[in-house]
């Protein structure tokens, strides 16, 4: 499978989703992602760390 350019969806930067992710997630039943690995990761911190309510 060749690689992919894929564009996210939060910043709108190009990102490659490559052959090898691409088995990954095959493999996995997951479907190509929507963000980059940048996005992804800030979005995974996030939903650990929610951001505190403003008193
Ligand atoms: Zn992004």
């Amino acid at each position: 499978m060749p690689d992919k350019i894929l564009i996210c969806q939060n910043c709108k930067n190009t990102f490659v989703y490559s052959d090898y992710e691409q088995n990954l997630d095959k493999r996995n039943q997951k479907s190509e992602p929507v963000y980059c690995p940048i996005c992804a990761s800030i979005k995974a911190s996030e939903q650990k760390h929610p951001p505190k309510p403003k008193k």
